[in-house]
């Protein structure tokens, strides 16, 4: 594709493939040299606890990381892990269909199986490529996926791999999606995409009427539960769960980087003809299966989830205390009630963002600067992630933070 904007390259000289990127280079440069912290560089020199770090030399707060249920630390989650890296070794070097399964990649199946009620449970080495995996495998060419346009990163890209005929629809819009599954031809393959919580507002899908329109009209349902797991419904299976439609639904994808506090990602469904996707699944099987100590750490953590009324109870206490208190102190939120851990603070542009973001490091505080395209509509956004690990003082003291940094910084 040639560039209208860049020189034409001489006879013999190629055109350099990374001058796509010079926008992108010019508007960071600028904003580096206006003296800001790079946002998107940031170290944790040391990890205290789920909650606490020490970045820049300074203890620092955590309010920008999915460790929703705070495992990480959890004695049983690391003793596990210590255990199977010491039993079995650092790594399985190889795929799942080959050397790579090991009796801890079983174990952590169980343990999904038994989490979700589920006759199947396969794991991936990461969420991203759960999704990639299943949503290639399953529709192919000729086959269509209807999808939030909001959808993650991962849903696009698995569409994409899997040739499939993508119809996005606008976000958690019902009638909107009925409309573009009433237009596939008639006898077409369907799989209708949906979130359970979108990440970057922290806003609910409409599950209960989605799904039901979406089996109306013939289709497939997949639920990606990323964000939701561990926390919502419960059991803490997931908004699926919380708007009772989980039986309805044929795949949920879910993630071990968020919740359950460690890497790696799955797909859990009851479809009768599930187990073949082990062996026709391309990012299953041609990657190296997930070490031992990190399926160890998984398989405790999700087990321990299952047990989590209280924690779950005090996240949702935290979420709403922050929400109500960003709100009162006059900040624009992504959702008019806290509908998940997730609360994002929307900034008036990407410069006054990058300048609340530094303002609440400098006060100890780490939340997340989201911009496009990650974000919805063009927006900058100050993420912020509650853990149930939160103690209700330090959502007081988080509260405190904003209120400083966003006075001197002109946003309330
Ligand atoms: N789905 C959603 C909705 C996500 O937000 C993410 C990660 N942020 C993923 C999938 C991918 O998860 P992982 O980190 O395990 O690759």
């Amino acid at each position: 594709i040639s560039q209208p904007d860049q020189p034409a390259a001489r006879p013999g000289e190629g055109q350099d493939l990374f001058s796509k990127f010079d926008d992108l280079i010019g508007q960071r440069e600028a904003l580096l040299e206006s003296g800001l912290t790079d946002p998107f560089n940031l170290v944790m020199e040391k990890v205290l606890s789920p909650t606490q770090a020490v970045c820049n030399g300074r203890e620092t707060i955590l309010l920008g990381t999915y460790n929703y249920m705070g495992m990480t630390f959890d004695p049983e989650v690391v003793s596990a892990g210590q255990q199977a890296l010491a039993d079995f070794g650092s790594g399985t070097t190889g795929s799942r269909v080959l050397n790579g399964t090991y009796q801890g990649h079983r174990e952590c199946e169980d343990a999904l199986r038994e989490f979700y009620a589920m006759d199947h449970a396969m794991v991936f080495s990461t969420g991203y490529q759960a999704n990639l995996g299943i949503i290639s495998t399953i529709a192919g060419k000729g086959d269509y996926v209807v999808l939030d346009i909001d959808s993650h990163a991962s849903i696009w890209d698995g569409c994409a791999m899997g040739n499939a005929e993508v119809v996005p629809f606008k976000h958690n819009d019902i009638e909107a999606m009925e409309k573009r599954l009433k237009r596939i031809p008639e006898g077409a393959g369907k799989l209708v995409v949906l979130e359970g919580v979108y990440s970057m507002l922290g806003d609910v899908a409409p599950l209960k009427e989605m799904v039901k329109v979406a089996k109306d009209a013939g289709a497939m349902v997949l639920v990606d539960e990323a964000h939701s797991m561990g926390f919502i419904g419960k059991h803490g299976r997931g908004v699926c769960e919380a708007a009772g439609v989980i039986d309805d639904v044929d795949f949920i994808i879910g993630t071990f980087s968020k919740s359950v506090g460690t890497v790696g990602g799955f797909c859990v469904s009851n479809h009768p003809k599930f187990e073949i996707m082990r062996l026709v699944c391309r990012p299953y099987v041609f990657t190296a299966s997930l070490p031992p100590s990190v399926v160890a750490t998984a398989a405790t953590s999700i087990r321990k989830l299952m047990h989590g009324a209280d924690k779950r109870a005090h996240l949702w206490e935290n979420s709403k205390t922050l929400h109500a208190g960003l709100k009162e102190r006059g900040f624009t939120l992504g959702t008019d009630e806290p509908e998940s851990a997730i609360i994002a603070v929307i900034m008036p542009d990407l410069e006054r963002g990058a300048a609340m973001w530094e303002a609440l490091l400098k006060e100890g505080l780490y939340v997340n600067l989201a911009r496009p395209p990650a974000t919805p509509a063009n927006m900058t956004l100050l993420r912020c992630s509650l853990c149930a690990e939160h103690s209700s003082e330090q959502v007081e003291t988080i509260l405190g933070m904003f209120e400083r940094a966003g006075k001197a910084v002109g946003i309330i």
